[in-house]
């Protein structure tokens, strides 16, 4: 089997199954080699019914008396229940239940046998296992047919289940693991005394019974760790890379704006804060040496970034070049637009969208703009990158909203043009060490003051059953002439089920708060439609917007006081800050509620308190890093932090630190990668338009 031969010819995969893996992005026998599990059951130490005891966490195996519907609720859909009896003595049962309908329920037939894992409870005298992990073993075995192993936990999907997938990879594992090459070098692996790539691969997936299963669980065994510093040493290269790549080349040696920086200062309407001058000022030392700018700012939602950036594009507008603002949405785009607009009223310079959705004429004449001599301004999305767009003399390239785009699209746009100077702005306050560490190839600014008169988000968080209360708060601002933005979370990262639960809620807003115009806005809509609705809420038009999360980023509109949340539980705290950043932008007092449809954990409780009880981002991320418990909420990308397959942040943290003294060192040495053409290789594979010059 070789690495890059396609899934579905392997055997017992076929067209349908291998269109089921494409769904987990496994397209070849190595990406099921990537797919790691996410879990380990020890398969030793099975229980039975009958020995269950005070055990938290169980592995338990019986034969299925019953499984059936229970109603519940009025419209919160339904709960699922299967009586577990033990396989020799039926007196002994504990109850699975599930919240939503498991997709295995189909199989779950009268005596079945399945293992169930889980947090065992208590509740009303009968014990119950909440949302287990099951795995259906078949009618017919029984506790001898069960081998005594360490068996890895995979994530399934609708129509693949565990054995299914588990055997697949046991076999592509058995036979291609091997072939892995490891791009590592060698003398890393040593000195940190980690196994080789095809080894630790192998492991795990087919850990050998001999293995410690807790340090599997914990992904703290060495063939994670493995894997874990690959990832955040290749991560850390590029960093190495770029910054090299920058500190090497000569850039543009600007001159101090003169006539737009008066006339800008004018137009602006009011001062910069004692933080934008000093951010201003570190902007401009950058820019007026020679050496390439590479400037993280870092600020919190609302402490007036765009003014900063503002300031930063004029200086090279006034010395004739272009600037590029990218920012990840089209509505920030035009929002971006029309402020700069603003901003540099009476100065000869000339502004351009550039967005997926411009039309071949518009496309035209923008290209005709950047082709031109003198200033140029231009506002884009992602479109930027595109081949059509191409910069005459561009000296400054502006990045919003920084998450949304990863250290790949950074090297990419650098690419556009010789040597720009680049400033990106987040408003995601990671904690400064970390900030470092993540963006080491940037020097960082931090803008940690917000404009004066804006007083604090009274924030508070609410049940369901106290939504009359809520609703009595929403309508007292309304009446004052202010606005609402009413925002859904995400779930399971589907737009169309979000967009479900907002029509689900709808026709209960809208008759309660019959006398105002409330309009809906999401992801699916195309970004004209979303600005049109923006447009008319800016102007007052619509009095609630009742949104998906896509309005988190950067969405300015003072007028609106009043932040509502619904399901906050399943939102991150940084998430929910960044949203509550969208309120508190004017003069008005502003208020932000979040409506929690149940308050089930300690983790829910104080993360909704903490929002409550703090406004200050910095500390709130450094708390939703300490909190944030896997997959229990959505919106991981909000917290800033890149995505690995393995390796999690703050968990590594000390990999990464790690990493990151390899990586620079390896760099400073060999800047090339000549002496290892495996990972130049492996490099140009996970990252293209890297600079390896
Ligand atoms: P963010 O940092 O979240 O991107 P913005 O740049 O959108 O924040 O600024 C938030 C609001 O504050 C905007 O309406 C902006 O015009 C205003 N603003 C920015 N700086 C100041 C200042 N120094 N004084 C008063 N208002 C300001
Ligand atoms: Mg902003």
């Amino acid at each position: 089997m070789e690495l890059d031969q396609s899934i579905q010819f392997v055997k017992g995969v076929g067209s349908k199954v291998a269109a089921l893996l494409a769904k987990k992005r496994i397209f070849k026998v190595e990406d099921a080699l990537y797919f790691f599990p996410r879990a380990y059951e020890d398969r030793r130490e099975i229980l039975h019914v009958k020995d269950l005891d005070q055990q938290p966490e169980v592995c338990v195996t019986g034969k299925i008396k019953r499984a059936y519907p229970v109603a519940f609720g009025r419209s919160r859909g339904r709960r699922y229940e299967v009586i577990l009896q033990d396989l020799k003595d039926p007196l002994y049962t504990v109850v699975l239940t599930w919240f939503q309908r498991p997709f295995v329920f189909e199989k779950l037939n009268a005596d079945v046998q399945v293992i169930a894992r889980g947090k065992l409870q208590t509740y009303k005298g009968r014990k119950q296992i909440v949302h287990p992990e099951l795995e259906v073993l078949g009618s017919h075995a029984d506790e001898e047919s069960l081998p005594a192993e360490i068996v890895p936990i995979y994530s399934q999907t609708e129509g693949l289940y565990q054995k299914r997938i588990r055997k697949i990879e046991k076999q592509v594992c058995e036979s291609a693991a091997r072939k892995l090459k490891d791009p590592l070098p060698s003398e890393l692996l040593e000195k940190h005394q980690l196994p080789v790539l095809s080894e630790a691969v192998y492991q795990l997936h087919c850990p050998s019974e001999k293995e410690d299963v807790h340090q599997l669980q914990k992904f703290a065994s060495p063939y994670h760790q493995r894997l874990i510093y690959g990832e955040l040493f290749f991560f850390s290269l590029v960093l190495a890379m770029n910054r090299r790549h920058f500190t090497e080349k000569t850039g543009i040696a600007y001159e101090k704006p003169q006539e737009f920086w008066d006339q800008f200062s004018k137009n602006l309407g009011f001062k910069f804060t004692a933080a934008q001058k000093r951010v201003v000022k570190e902007i401009l030392q950058d820019m007026q040496t020679a050496r390439v700018m590479h400037r993280l700012v870092q600020g919190d939602v609302g402490s007036g970034k765009t003014a900063v950036a503002a300031a930063a594009a004029l200086v090279a507008l006034e010395a004739g070049y272009q600037v590029a603002l990218m920012a990840p949405t089209e509505v920030l785009i035009s929002q971006h637009f029309r402020k700069f607009q603003g901003w540099f009223q009476s100065m000869p310079i000339q502004m351009v969208e550039l967005k997926g959705s411009l039309k071949a004429a518009e496309r035209k004449a923008a290209q005709e703009v950047l082709a031109q001599e003198g200033p140029v301004m231009a506002f884009g999305t992602h479109a930027i990158f595109e081949d059509w767009v191409n910069f005459k003399n561009l000296g400054l390239v502006i990045v919003d909203e920084q998450h949304r785009f990863g250290v790949r699209q950074r090297a990419r746009l650098i690419a556009k043009a010789s040597a720009p100077d680049v400033l990106v702005m987040t408003a995601t306050p990671i904690p400064r060490s970390l900030a470092l560490t993540l963006y080491g190839d940037l020097d960082v600014s931090v803008i940690d003051e917000l404009p004066p008169g804006r007083k604090p988000i009274t924030t508070k968080a609410f049940l369901d059953s106290q939504r009359a209360a809520m609703n009595q708060a929403i309508e007292h601002e309304l009446k004052k002439g202010r606005q609402v933005y009413v925002v859904f979370p995400l779930i399971e990262e589907s737009e169309k089920l979000s967009l479900q639960s907002i029509e689900a809620a709808l026709p209960a807003i809208k008759q309660h708060f019959s006398e105002y115009q409330i309009e809906v806005m999401h992801g699916r809509m195309s970004a004209a439609e979303k600005e049109a609705v923006l447009e008319r809420f800016r102007q007052g038009e619509i009095q609630m917007l009742v949104s998906t999360t896509v309005i988190e980023v950067g969405v300015d509109v003072p007028n609106a006081t009043v932040m509502v949340i619904e399901n906050a539980e399943r939102f991150g705290l940084s998430q929910l800050h960044q949203l509550r950043g969208r309120v508190g932008r004017g003069s008005h007092e502003s208020f932000c509620f979040l409506m929690a449809a149940h308050m089930g954990s300690a983790e829910i409780k104080k993360r909704l308190k903490s929002m409550e009880k703090t406004q200050d981002g910095f500390k709130l991320s450094e708390l939703d890093l300490e909190m944030r418990g896997p997959g229990e909420i959505s919106g991981t990308r909000q917290a800033g932090l890149p995505e690995f397959q393995l390796a999690q942040l703050p968990r590594d943290l000390n990999w990464l630190y790690k990493a990151r003294q390899d990586s620079f060192e390896l760099i400073a040495q060999d800047p090339q990668l000549q002496s290892y053409p495996l990972l130049r290789q492996e490099m140009q594979k996970r990252f293209q338009h890297l600079h390896i010059s």
